[in-house]
């Protein structure tokens, strides 16, 4: 298998494990999601080739055209990691395994009334705005365990941990410190009885190394699998 994608995603998995040694964590203990927002159904056939099987969409009506053409070719699970209209759940609840995008009540409450009764349950992430950026998306931390109360109550749904998209921060140092609030939003979780709120969903290609030492189960990375978005 020599394909570019296939060599994206060897180097990648070297320093995926590098970082989870550094960090003194199990090997395999960090999952890889490949964002393949833009790509075609061709490149992720290419990718699932070379053996990767979970892959993560930021838009609807591409997920579904993409899920539908690369219906049985092997993908494991499909993850949305992008901002969600309430208009457009219901696709949403039925073709995905996780969403990593809820940031408010009102959209978990839609999944959870949508999800159909053949699958299992929607596992779900809360988005958390840990930067504090009035224009991104998120709850805020200090609504996130209210909001975690309230998802917790929804039959149809499995709250998982929590995710982010930080503010672009150069040197490790720096790029810690969001994922670090993360981290420890979730402990709070878990200590607090949401036993299934065990994930964190944060990194991309450009800091997931920092994201890894910080506790990341989810990394979300893109163009370090694909190469360059078009
Ligand atoms: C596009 C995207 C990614 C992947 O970004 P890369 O920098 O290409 O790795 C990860 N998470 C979210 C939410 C995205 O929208």
């Amino acid at each position: 298998m020599n394909t570019a994608i296939a060599q994206r995603l060897a180097l990648l998995h070297q320093r995926i494990a590098a970082a989870e040694a550094e960090a003194g964590r199990p090997p395999g203990s960090v999952q890889l999601l490949a964002v393949s927002k833009t790509q075609n159904a061709a490149r992720v056939r290419e990718a699932l080739a070379a053996g990767q099987r979970v892959f993560a969409e930021n838009y609807v009506q591409e997920a579904l055209d993409k899920m539908a053409a690369l219906h049985e070719a092997g993908v494991l699970s499909w993850h949305f990691i992008g901002p969600i209209q309430s208009n457009k759940t219901r696709p949403l609840a039925e073709h995905f395994d996780w969403i990593h995008s809820i940031d408010r009540l009102k959209i978990a409450q839609r999944l959870n009334d949508q999800r159909p009764t053949e699958r299992p349950p929607l596992n779900v992430l809360i988005e958390v705005n840990v930067s504090g950026e009035d224009s991104k998306a998120g709850a805020a931390p200090a609504d996130v365990p209210a909001l975690a109360a309230a998802i917790a109550a929804l039959p149809r749904l499995c709250l998982r941990g929590l995710m982010c998209i930080p503010a672009p921060a150069s040197g490790l140092d720096q790029q810690r410190l969001p994922f670090r609030q993360l981290r420890e939003l979730r402990d709070a979780l878990l200590a607090s009885g949401h036993a299934t709120c065990t994930e964190l969903s944060m990194g991309m290609s450009a800091d997931f190394p920092a994201a890894i030492l910080e506790g990341a189960t989810l990394i979300r990375v893109g163009t370090d699998v694909f190469g360059p978005r078009q």
